[in-house]
């Protein structure tokens, strides 16, 4: 639509069956798909370290919500060719670090590492104007999150002791069996003695601090910096900073950001997409007018000696677009869409007309004979509302199939012939 800069479409559908999810795959359903092929395909464990490469950088791309939507948009080759950044691929170890920590496959960590739990990441949308995304700011939030309890660090006891429950043994179910007649039915549930965790600290040894719960509340206030040219959708991430738990790898918290309506800007990708609105007058004869930037600074925008901008015209400014996210120098262009405001009906004086009709193009050469209009037949033109017209037309249309189909279904009704106009 807006010519020449469109990077060309290539492959878009690669990454996807890589990890083999659907286009539309939840970064949930993204998470899974790669930890379940990465364990699967890891050199360590036999895999071909080049399918294990192209996993990870199918999942780098698919899970960077900005990368994302180039990748779908236009391809790995815009990628490639360097927009949004996504150049520089990981190495696809860290990748995999990052969801099973480090050495996971090997060494004396590995049996600890299997045995803590994965925490949940805590995800929150954060909303950011333009001239935030432009400018760059931190934002400070206050959260409350559960920390392991300092004072008996997350044991629940006094002591640090906690004694096998006695209800279940430990394993955190009960298995209870009951008689009918000759059938003995068996049933498992959670175990209520210990809510199912397999320990039970006695009243007298529990932490006063946290009251056996292991963890407590606190207060925290994190600083999000928001840097410039990030995008919608992005997210900006605090590594373990979510709920901690006993024996679990406290996940992430995560922030989506979430980008509010301008009243005068639309952003796409780095540019950035105003409205102007030209009198006839100024699209005929020039204009200039100035528009505060989202930093504040006022430009002047003027058109050049004898040009004439035509109603729905596109016009761009280089280097007034949007930062680029990490190169904040490099910006995209501004484009300015122009209307244009013709006068109204019968503003005009037949004296005026025909001083305009001499300085203006001459009409089309071909004029009407008097024979000719003879044989004409006088029409008149009415105003009409377009859109509105289309919309009736649609609601009639809809009306109708309604009624057809009801037709279909009891088939004991003529049919109604419509009148031919
Ligand atoms: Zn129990
Ligand atoms: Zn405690």
């Amino acid at each position: 639509m807006f010519g020449g800069r469109a990077p060309r479409r290539s492959d878009n559908t690669k990454y996807y069956e890589t990890l083999g999810v659907s286009k539309n795959a939840s970064q949930d359903e993204l998470k899974k798909a790669y930890r379940k092929s990465a364990i699967k395909n890891h050199p360590d464990k036999g895999g071909d370290p080049e399918k294990f490469k192209e996993l990870s950088h199918a999942y780098e791309v698919l899970s960077d919500p900005e990368k994302r939507e180039i990748y779908d948009q236009y391809g790995e080759d815009a990628l490639k060719e360097g927009m949004g950044g996504g150049a520089g691929a990981h190495n696809p170890f860290d990748i995999f670090e990052s969801f099973f920590g480090a050495g996971a496959f090997g060494g004396g960590s590995s049996s600890r590492m299997r045995r803590q739990r994965q925490g949940e990441d805590v995800v929150h949308s954060l909303k950011v104007s333009l001239e935030d995304l432009y400018n760059g700011t931190t934002k400070k939030l206050s959260l409350s999150r559960n920390v392991l309890c300092a004072k008996c660090k997350g044991k629940g006891s006094k002591s640090g002791a906690s004694g096998v429950c006695h209800g279940c043994h430990g394993t955190g179910m009960k298995v209870t069996t009951r008689q009918i007649g000759f059938m003995v039915q068996q049933m498992q549930h959670i175990c209520s003695d210990c809510r199912g965790s397999g320990e039970v600290i006695s009243d007298r040894d529990k932490c006063p601090q946290c009251r056996g719960n292991k963890v407590t509340q606190e207060k925290k206030v994190l600083e999000v910096h928001v840097e410039k040219g990030m995008q919608h959708g992005q997210k900006i991430t605090f590594e373990g900073q979510a709920d901690e738990a006993p024996d679990t790898v406290t996940g992430d918290i995560v922030f989506v950001l979430q980008l509010k309506d301008h009243s005068k800007f639309k952003r796409r990708l780095d540019d950035l997409y105003v409205e102007h609105t030209l009198s006839l007058t100024e699209a005929l004869c020039g204009f200039q007018f100035t528009l505060t930037h989202l930093d504040g600074r006022q430009l002047l925008i003027k058109s050049n000696p004898g040009e004439i901008i035509k109603p729905d015209q596109y016009k761009a400014i280089n280097d007034e677009g949007m930062p680029q996210h990490r190169r904040p120098f490099m910006k995209g262009k501004l484009y300015i869409h122009f209307n244009v405001v013709f006068p109204e009906s019968g503003v005009l004086t037949v004296e005026q007309c025909r001083a305009l009709e001499s300085i203006l193009p001459p009409r089309p050469s071909k004029q009407l004979t008097d024979m000719e209009l003879d044989e004409c037949e006088e029409t008149t033109l009415h105003d009409v509302n377009i859109e509105e017209e289309m919309r009736r037309r649609q609601q009639h249309q809809r009306q109708q199939e309604a009624y057809d189909e009801d037709d279909d279904d009891e088939g004991t009704m003529p049919r109604v012939q419509c009148a031919q106009q």
